[in-house]
């Protein structure tokens, strides 16, 4: 069973490893203005009702619904957000060679604008930055089709009149299969597995714990709050991300 670990301990844990993959979640973007929404006092445990808007059945049949989600989207921290430190500290290891991917749940697109290579970057829940039509599938910029809600409630696609949504993952909607895939071998092929900012309690994305363990990697968890793996995690770290990560790298480039 993992206890709380210092930094140093971790980083000494890492020290040796060259294929890192970083698994983040809403607690890596929180200290970037961008609200949590499964934690203790994120949107959807306080206030259930927001939740239906992201059902994907709602969506498609109710244009009142899809009128307050992009009224909703129009507002998002999520796309002016910046990154922080975290971040950073993430696109540091990559530069550094020692990172397979990170596998981001997160929607804001924040890894690739701290410098990550787009490539390395596997958004599982897709992305807040792009819309993508439900009917013939054309991708086109966020900010293109915002600008059209001064004319337009519910902007349609200008293909084929199709209804558009946030390129995201909604609730009742399946995980893409081929992100997922890239996503387990991204944590298949590394030799330490570092989940950062995740309640890890979201499957499919929670088991890729599990393939890390069967792999034979070890599995590091920094997270301010208890999460179902912490007893198969190899060590744990509750400090805040912010602060920690950056001294996490650190700690294992000196080892270099
Ligand atoms: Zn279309």
């Amino acid at each position: 069973m993992a206890t709380t670990a210092d930094v140093a301990e971790v980083g000494a844990l890492l020290a040796g490893c060259d294929r890192v993959t970083v698994l983040t979640g809403a607690g890596i973007s929180t200290g970037s203005g961008i609200p949590d929404f499964r934690g203790p006092r994120g949107v959807w445990t306080t206030n259930p009702g927001a939740a239906a808007l992201y059902d994907i059945d709602v969506y498609r049949c109710d244009v009142d619904v899809r009128r307050q989600v992009w009224q909703v989207r129009r507002t998002s921290p999520a796309l002016r957000a910046e990154p922080n430190a975290a971040h950073r500290a993430v696109t540091e290891l990559d530069r550094a060679g020692r990172l397979c991917a990170v596998v981001t749940q997160n929607i804001d697109g924040l890894h690739q604008k701290a410098g990550m290579d787009p490539a390395r970057v596997i958004e599982v829940h897709g992305t807040i930055h792009w819309v993508v039509c439900l009917s013939c599938g054309l991708r086109t910029p966020t900010p293109q089709v915002l600008e059209r809600l001064d004319e337009e409630s519910d902007p349609r696609c200008v293909r084929c009149g199709g209804i558009q949504k946030s390129d995201t993952v909604s609730f009742g909607q399946r995980l893409d299969p081929d992100v997922l895939e890239a996503a387990v071998a991204a944590v298949e092929e590394c030799e330490a597995l570092v989940a950062v900012g995740t309640s890890l309690t979201v499957h499919p994305v929670a088991a890729l714990c599990d393939v890390a363990l069967r792999a034979g990697a070890r599995l590091l968890i920094v997270n301010a709050e208890p999460t179902p793996y912490d007893d198969a995690a190899h060590a744990l770290l509750r400090e805040p991300i912010e602060e920690v990560l950056p001294r996490l790298t650190r700690v294992i480039l000196a080892g270099d």
